[in-house]
This record gives C-alpha cells, structure tokens and sequence, in this order.
C-alpha cells in the first residue's frame, strides 16, 4: 500500500516536472468509439536545405533527389498531434523536420497511425518510421533502430475518481490497450494474472474515451503521453501502478532497407543534439 502511495506521488511530481505549462491544446478525445482519427494533413514536403552537415555519409549528404515517405502516429501527444490551430506537431515532427534540414534530405510525413505505420515500413510503402517507437529486442528482427530519442515507460490509467487503483482490481473486468503497442504487449503479459479481458483500439484517444466513458476501466500507455493527456485535462489519472521499465524511443526502417536514410537521421540527431535544437524541441513540449 505505502508503495503503491510513494509510486503515486512520484508519478504525480513527475507529471509536474514533465508538464507543467504545456501549451492549451485541447486533448484529444474523439466522440465515439468508431471515430476515426482527425484526418490529419502530412505537411508538404520538406524543402531540403542542403546543408551540408559534417557527420553526414559522404555517399548522400544533401539527399539524392529522393523524398522519403515516414510514417507516423495519428494522435500521440506531445510526440505527434494537431494543435489549437490544426498545425500537425509534436516532438517526432519536429525532430524530423531539424534532422531532414540538418541532413539535407525530403520528405513526406504521413500520419498513418501506430500499427498502420509499422505495416507501412514493413511492407516497403514507407520508408521510415517515426512514432515514439519503442526499441525492443523483438522489434530488431524487423527493424533497424536509430540511436534513442527519449525513454519511456508504460502506465496504467483509468478515469477520474475510478475505484480502480491497482492491477488487482483489474480482475474481472475490461481493459483497453492500442494496437501493436508496447502497452498492449505489457497488458497481456499480465492479464491472465490478474484475470482481466483486454478490447484493442487503433488510436490512443478512442482507447482513452472508452475509459473515460466507462466502457473499459483502465487502459495501458507510455508515461509520458498519459501525464501530457491528463495535464491538457483528459479526464484520467494514473493510479501509480506502472511498469517501471523505461524503453528508448528511436526512429526506424525495415530491416535491411534505407541504410542511408538511417544513417542520415543518426547523424543529424547526433548534431542537432549537439547544437541545442533537440533540447529546444523537447522543452517545446515538456515544459
Ligand atoms: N512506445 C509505444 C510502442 O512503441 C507506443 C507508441 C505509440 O503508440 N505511438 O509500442
């Protein structure tokens, strides 16, 4: 019990640290259980700046004419949203957008989401993928990973005031988790434990309305989205059950394919961390 209260209160403070003061963008949350995700518009193709930056591969600095096609989330704030204006962005947007001007490479965003996304890169009709995509050693058999961006656990959460306050009161009932994640990988690991049903959703903010409305008790995300979520006033909160295992975020391709797509994104990542620009678009976000 006194664990699960310390857990709480460090998650509490940590959402403050996170997110505190972040922008009014109104948080997501879709009418109803087959709302498809806002149809987000990709950003126009990415002018290449040309920059000639001094880790890029000699092979293909500047980009060869080519414009990658990269994958995204729908909704998955702070790291890819629309904002008040309708603006598509979040950490992954413009971490892509720094790199591709750092590298000198084109390319076409495209919010697939999660899943969706993944099938993409795999299926060769995207290039890369950029999704607050956890690394896993499971992952590596299909992908290759840039360097870690961020890290990230996975956290229960479940709607305000709920009587659910730990992964033993799970037993019996429905729990929401989102397509291909590592959420939804973590739920199942533990479901037939602590004896509950698992309902799947494509997108974050349908998983999160069915919380909300009751229909699920609980649902399982990375940390940091669930605390950016709640701080923009998503009507959730995180009990202080978490999986503590912090994963690393990277960019990547299919297995094999786009090495020096790869390659240019390691670099530019590289300086941009370098430079200053990546902690300006994680403050962006965080603050
Ligand atoms: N980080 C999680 C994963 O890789 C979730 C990513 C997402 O939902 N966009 O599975």
């Amino acid at each position: 019990m006194k664990k699960k209260f310390l857990s709480a209160v460090l998650a509490a403070a940590m959402v403050l640290t996170m997110t505190a003061c972040g922008n009014d963008t109104q948080a997501p949350a879709p009418e109803a259980d087959n709302a498809a995700p806002a149809q987000t518009e990709a950003p126009a193709e990415t002018e290449s700046a040309g920059d000639e930056a001094e880790a890029a591969p000699a092979d293909n600095a500047g980009g060869d004419g080519k414009t990658y096609i990269i994958a995204t989330d729908t909704v998955f704030a702070p790291f890819e949203f629309n904002d008040a204006s309708n603006n598509f962005v979040g950490i992954d947007v413009d971490l892509l957008a720094a790199i591709a001007e750092d590298q000198g490479f084109t390319y076409e965003l495209q919010p697939l989401g999660f899943d969706a996304a993944l099938l993409a890169v795999e299926s060769g009709q995207a290039d890369g993928v950029i999704a607050g995509m956890s690394i896993t050693d499971e992952r590596k058999e299909k992908f290759d990973f840039s360097d870690s961006y961020y890290d990230a656990g996975v956290t229960m959460a479940v709607a305000k005031g709920s009587e659910v306050a730990s992964f033993e009161d799970l037993s019996g009932k429905t729990v929401a988790v989102k397509t291909g994640t590592n959420g939804s990988a973590f739920a199942k690991s533990i479901a037939e434990e602590y004896g509950f049903e698992i309902v799947e959703f494509s997108d974050s903010p349908t998983m999160y309305q069915d919380v909300i409305t009751g229909n699920t008790v609980a649902c399982f995300e990375d940390y940091p989205v669930m605390a950016y979520n709640i701080q923009q006033g998503a009507g959730m909160e995180m009990p202080g059950d978490v999986n503590e295992s912090q994963t690393p975020y990277g960019f990547a391709v299919k297995k094999g394919q786009n090495a020096e797509l790869l390659s240019m994104f390691q670099a530019g990542l590289a300086n941009i961390k370098e430079n200053g620009k990546y902690d300006e678009i994680i403050s962006t976000y965080t603050k």
